[in-house]
């Protein structure tokens, strides 16, 4: 063993579970390097030795594979011990980390400055360098993350290290590199070791707007208002909208005694569910931030617009807090009321939900993924380790209502032929772009259901392959792609050409995001 293998710390050979149905992987051994220098020296020498490497850097991407590589035989850079905050420019706004960095240590962090963090709903301890390199998202206007970072370091392969920020301060993506940033996201072309990444500046105003459609005929209506809403920069946030199940799943669990898990939920056990917590068809929330005047302004235009097709409240988070306080007083009288303990319940998780989009990540989200899990919800949540079956499935639509519709009804009709319950929400993520991210959520504790859930899952993406509809993430277990179902062949050749450029001996997460290597592209430019 070489000295820079004893320093980091090694585990060998284990069969590491992506959490999606029955897919799993070996990994030859788990690295867990402690700083930029060890994992360059490692990366050198895997090179030398021939032997792929795949990073991470919390593993919790749950949904989309964990922790799991797109092939056998990687050796598992576990980056989580990585985990400085390089820099902080208090002026600009910006911060440079590592890549084991996590959502609450950066919220913990900026306690006491200007700057906040924009979080996903995905937890404090999911990194923050895994999620933009995946192209996710949060919630406030710096939420499409992966417009708002640059790499400021990278190792290659064969363990060459490249710097690509080398101005004085942070001015974006000016300069020589322009937009090479993007270009190692959702690749495997590189090694991330450090990232600048923008916060958001705590507003002044800082308004919580809720909304639920008065009917599902509305979907289409509320879709193309937010068009015009984001267009016009009245909303510069994400706004988010759930369905029933979406919203059920994270406060009720399946019952298992009274409905029959082949078949899916009662629908009149739902109906009145949805009494119970006042749950419309759709309903979501979403910031409007700014100077005072301005967030009123936006406000009164996001009510008029909004008012005809559904319910819309407008409430700062001060208010929110102080009413969930009273509530929260009035317990030891009214507690015993099960109405009364419902309204403090949900009103003391929108509050939370609502503090979210002030910069603290909860993992109050997570509980969604237990709705068909059969033991107690643990204190501390991991869903995949604790067991939840669940997949993602995550087309991206155009911010056009009546697509938006022709999916969920496309989706609803296999939901419904598989026996599950359909959940999804959908993100105005900018002005033209309506990202739906649908759960599957089985138990994993029964095969046929298992089996059944996967059959789902691939059929909701061959669905969306057909019309043309491309998922904005993709997950391991369909990985490396089969390049016969693409549809965006093009951009896989491309892709491949750009792999065999950075990495010819196919060293860094073989098969991430690239098509199977039986069909060679490459071939086909060099005849
Ligand atoms: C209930 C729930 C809610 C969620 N909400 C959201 C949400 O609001 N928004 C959202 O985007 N996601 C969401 N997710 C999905 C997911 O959990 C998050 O995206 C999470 O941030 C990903 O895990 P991670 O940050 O630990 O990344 P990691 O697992 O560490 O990284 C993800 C992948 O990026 C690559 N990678 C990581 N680090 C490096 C590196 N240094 N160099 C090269 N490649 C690297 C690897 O391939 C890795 O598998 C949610 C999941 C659940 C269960």
């Amino acid at each position: 063993m070489s000295s820079v293998a004893k320093e980091a710390e090694i585990s060998t050979s284990t069969t590491l579970f992506s959490g999606l149905g029955f897919h799993a992987r070996v990994v030859s051994q788990v690295v867990q390097p402690k700083s930029a220098q060890e994992l360059q020296q490692y990366i050198a020498q895997a090179y030398q030795n021939k032997q792929p490497v795949y990073p991470i850097g919390k593993g919790n991407n749950w949904g989309y594979g964990c922790k799991t590589p797109p092939s056998d035989g990687c050796t598992l850079l576990d980056l989580s011990a990585m985990n400085q905050i390089l820099s902080f420019d208090e002026t600009l706004g910006v911060i440079e980390i590592e890549p084991g960095v996590t959502q609450g240590q950066v919220a913990r962090y900026l306690e006491n400055t200007p700057w906040i963090l924009d979080c996903t709903g995905a937890g404090p301890d999911t990194s923050i360098m895994g999620n933009v390199l995946e192209r996710g998202f949060g919630h406030g206007p710096v939420g499409n993350r992966s417009q708002h970072f640059t790499i400021s370091e990278l190792i290659l392969a064969d363990g060459e290290v490249i710097r690509l920020n080398q101005s004085s301060r942070y001015c974006g993506r000016a300069g020589l590199s322009a937009n090479l940033h993007e270009l190692f996201t959702q690749n495997n072309i590189a090694v991330i070791s450090k990232m600048t990444f923008e916060l958001m500046r705590k507003p002044e105003c800082s308004l919580r707007c809720l909304v639920r459609l008065k009917s599902p005929e509305h979907l289409p209506d509320y879709i193309d208002i937010m068009r015009r809403l984001k267009s016009e920069g009245t909303i510069d946030g994400l706004p988010h909208l759930g369905n029933t199940y979406r919203m059920l799943t994270m406060m009720e669990r399946f019952n298992f005694e009274r409905w029959d898990p082949a078949k899916g939920a009662n629908e009149a056990d739902i109906a009145q569910l949805c009494q119970q917590y006042q749950l419309t068809p759709w309903s979501g929330a979403f910031v409007i931030t700014g100077a005072t005047s301005i967030a009123k302004a936006k406000a009164a235009q996001v009510k008029k617009l909004l008012t005809p097709i559904a319910q819309v409240n407008i409430v700062s988070l001060k208010t929110l807090k102080q009413l969930n306080q009273i509530a929260q007083k009035f317990s030891p009288v009214f507690g015993r009321i099960a109405l009364y303990r419902r309204f403090q319940n949900s009103l003391n998780d929108f509050t939370e939900m609502m503090d979210m989009l002030e910069g603290n990540p909860k993992d109050m989200a997570l509980k969604g993924c237990y709705w068909r899990y059969r033991k107690d919800i643990p204190a501390k949540m991991n869903p995949v380790e604790d067991g939840c079956g669940f997949f993602w499935v995550a087309p991206a639509l155009p911010l056009i209502g009546d697509d938006v519709e022709q999916c969920i009804q496309l989706s609803q009709k296999a939901f419904d032929a598989a026996g599950f319950e359909f959940g999804v929400t959908l993100t105005a993520v900018n002005a033209h772009l309506c990202q739906a991210i649908i759960s599957i959520y089985y138990d994993t504790t029964d095969k046929n259901e298992v089996e059944r859930a996967t059959r789902l899952a691939q059929e909701l993406r061959a669905l969306y392959r057909e019309q043309r509809w491309p998922c904005y993430r993709r997950s391991v277990d369909e990985m490396p792609f089969d390049s016969e179902q693409e549809f965006e062949l093009d951009a896989l050749k491309l892709r491949q050409r750009i792999k065999a450029a950075f990495d010819p001996e196919d060293m860094v997460s073989p098969g991430r995001y690239q098509p199977n290597p039986s069909l060679d592209f490459s071939k086909e430019h060099q005849g």
